[in-house]
């Protein structure tokens, strides 16, 4: 999508910091981290806003973003520590970037509070 930001990161318009890419995902460094380890994956190619876009024929691309998720857990070298995941869809969870994305967190002790 023309003025989407992530699609912008996704054609290097933008700078980001890569973590992880494969075929269907790039993964790349929050700018305002959140702890420690904070990076974002996101489908290569914008077809999902967010989760209310997901149907069963484009559902793969959750699966590949969680793979990208692990191998990066892996990367980071907190697969034993663990990490946190996170999708903010829509206006409650104030999502501000409305290509789907999920937030993979790690790297410190996050607390036993999701919100
Ligand atoms: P959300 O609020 O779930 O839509 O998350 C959007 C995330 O994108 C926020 O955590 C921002 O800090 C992050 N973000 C926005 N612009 C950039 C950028 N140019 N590079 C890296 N992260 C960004
Ligand atoms: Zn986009």
């Amino acid at each position: 999508m023309e003025n989407c930001i992530f699609c912008k990161i996704v054609r290097k318009e933008i700078p980001s910091t890569k973590v992880y890419e494969d075929d269907y995902v790039y993964a790349f460094k929050d700018i305002n981290p959140q702890a420690k380890h904070h990076v974002l994956v996101i489908p290569k190619q914008h077809i999902l806003s967010d989760i209310n876009d997901i149907t069963e024929d484009n559902c793969f691309i959750i699966g590949r973003m969680f793979y990208a998720a692990k191998k990066i857990s892996e990367i980071l070298g907190i697969e034993k520590s663990g990490v946190r995941i996170i999708n903010n869809t829509g206006k409650d969870a104030h999502q501000t970037v409305k290509h789907i994305h999920i937030h993979v967190l790690g790297g410190q002790d996050m607390g036993e509070g999701l919100v």
